[in-house]
This record gives C-alpha cells, structure tokens and sequence, in this order.
C-alpha cells in the first residue's frame, strides 16, 4: 500500500504537486536540490529530507518533478543501488527516447516505474481539469493512481513507458498552435485599431469553440486537406491574411502558423 508520498523537486510544479496531496490528507516528504523552498509546505505537515536518499526511504512511493531528464538522471544516479524495490513517478517533462530510456534504466535495476505527463499549470493541479497521463505497468497504475489523484484525474495511456511524454509533447504543440493563432489575431486587431475585449469575447472565443471539435477530429497524419476545404481557395485566403497582416505592421514571425498552412494547402493543390 502506498500511504506515504516523497517529492522530489520543489519548483513550481512540484510545490503544487506536494500541496495537493497534503491538502487530500496524504503523508508527504520532500526534497529539493536547493534549500528554502519547503517552508510553506512544511508548515502545513510536510517533512523535509536532507538527502534524496532519506526522501525515497521516508515514501512508499516517490513522485519526480525536476526540471529535465539529464536533473533525474544526476538526481537518482548517487543513490541507484538504494532505489531496487522502490516505486518511483517521474512527471518531469522529456522526450519519448528519454521517457523510454528511463523506464529502461531504473527497471533494470528493480524500480517499479510509471512515467507521467501533467496537463496541468501549477495553478490547476488539484482541480477538475487537471489531469496526469501515466504509461508503463498497468497493474502498478491502478495501485498509484487513487494515491496520487489529488494531484490531477490520473489517466493511463499505455504499456510504452513513452506514450505519456508522447501525448503531452503532442498536445503541448496543439496548445503552443492555438496560442501562436491567438497571440497573431490579438496583435492584428490591436494594430488595426480594434476592440480587443470586444474581439476576444464576441468573436475568438465563440469561433474557437465552434472550431475546436472541428479541428481535432479532422486532424488526421497525413496532414491532407479535404475536399469540402477546398485547398486553392484557402490559399488565396492565407494569402490574403498574411498580407493583412503585413499592412498592419505586424512582424512576420507571428504568423508563422499562417504560413505552415499556406505550405500545407499549396502542397494539397500541387498534389491535385
Ligand atoms: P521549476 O523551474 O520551477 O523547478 C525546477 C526544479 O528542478 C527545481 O526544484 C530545481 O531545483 C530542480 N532542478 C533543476 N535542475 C536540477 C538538477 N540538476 N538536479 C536536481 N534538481 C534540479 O520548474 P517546474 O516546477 O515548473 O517544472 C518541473 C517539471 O514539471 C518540468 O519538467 C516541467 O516541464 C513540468 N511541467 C511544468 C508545468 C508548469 O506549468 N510549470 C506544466 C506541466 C509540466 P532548484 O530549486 O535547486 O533549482
């Protein structure tokens, strides 16, 4: 059973993690690298270890939040013969190879592992909409995620210890998409003399919602354009908003996301 939970990592979404399991009444230890960042949670009832070797011994299970893969590498590596038999979480953001690799190593010398992906700002860890893909066992899933629910709706995507980093890296590029297509659209109604709050509320927002379903459940691999979209029609339209934007003064680089579908519709149009 896990009752007792270490962190280790103390910025700021590992802050958020502790405060959320302390808040559902869970036992929580913590470590980071740097001193001075576990007062308030020790304050509400957490302890604090000095080494990370007294943090995984204090938990049944450990939840890492560093900042890379190379910090959980150099984090664990002094105390690998320590961790056999240990159940650890690694939610610190990386790459699938490095999602992959870890499983691997730490497996490899007797770490019951599940790798984790938050879709979650610190702000919202704890809160309905936040949830936390884990990969890996399935059978060690369902023992972790009523432990670590607080923290986020636990969500398991796979076997493949990669499939959490791989579908948080994917749904972090339609995030930073949105926002490029937002931060462009705001800049241009600015420069033209628009209403910013008229515009987002009135118009964005509702055709955002509009698109979204539209949007995500059209995407598909190939990146192809379908018929009823007529390809060349949309080129000219890019052309058009891409030129609006220029009068506007508005620096090229923000529209960026423009000319991305501009190539793809173009392509569409070559490909007959
Ligand atoms: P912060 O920059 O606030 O904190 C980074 C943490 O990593 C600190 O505890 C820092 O310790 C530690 N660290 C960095 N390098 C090392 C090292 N070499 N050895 C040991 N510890 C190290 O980042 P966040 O807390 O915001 O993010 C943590 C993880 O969560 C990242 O992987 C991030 O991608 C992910 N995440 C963050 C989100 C966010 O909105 N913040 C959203 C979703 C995921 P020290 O205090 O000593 O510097």
């Amino acid at each position: 059973r896990y009752e007792h939970i270490s962190i280790l990592g103390l910025g700021a979404m590992g802050r958020a993690l502790a405060d959320a399991l302390l808040g559902a009444g869970r036992e929580v230890t913590v470590w980071n690298r740097s001193a001075g960042k576990a007062g308030e949670l020790v304050a509400r009832g957490a302890k604090e270890a000095s080494s990370v070797g007294e943090a995984v011994a204090a938990g049944d299970l450990t939840v890492i939040c560093l900042l890379d893969d190379a910090s959980v590498r150099e984090t664990l590596t002094p105390v690998l013969s320590d961790l056999t038999g240990t159940t650890l979480v690694n939610v610190t953001s990386g790459s699938v190879r490095q999602a992959r690799a870890l499983a691997g190593w730490l497996e490899g010398h007797g770490v019951r592992f599940l790798a984790g992906g938050i879709m979650a700002v610190p702000q919202s860890v704890g809160t309905p909409g936040a949830f936390i893909l884990y990969s890996g066992p399935r059978d060690l899933f369902d023992r972790v995620a009523p432990v670590l629910g607080p923290m986020g709706r636990a969500h398991w995507v796979g076997e493949d210890a990669g499939f959490a980093a791989l579908y948080d890296m994917a749904a972090l590029s339609g995030m930073y998409g949105m926002g490029a297509g937002t931060d462009h659209a705001v800049t241009l109604v600015h420069a033209e003399g628009g209403d910013l709050e008229t515009f987002k509320r009135e118009v964005l927002r509702p055709w955002l919602e509009q698109m979204l379903p539209i949007s995500v459940d059209g995407a598909d691999a190939s990146a192809s354009v379908p018929d009823e979209y007529n390809p060349a029609m949309q080129a000219v339209g890019l052309e058009n908003l891409l030129a609006a934007s220029g009068e506007a003064g508005v620096p090229a680089e923000l529209a960026g996301h423009l000319s991305a579908s501009l190539w793809r519709m173009r392509r569409a149009v070559a490909n007959g």
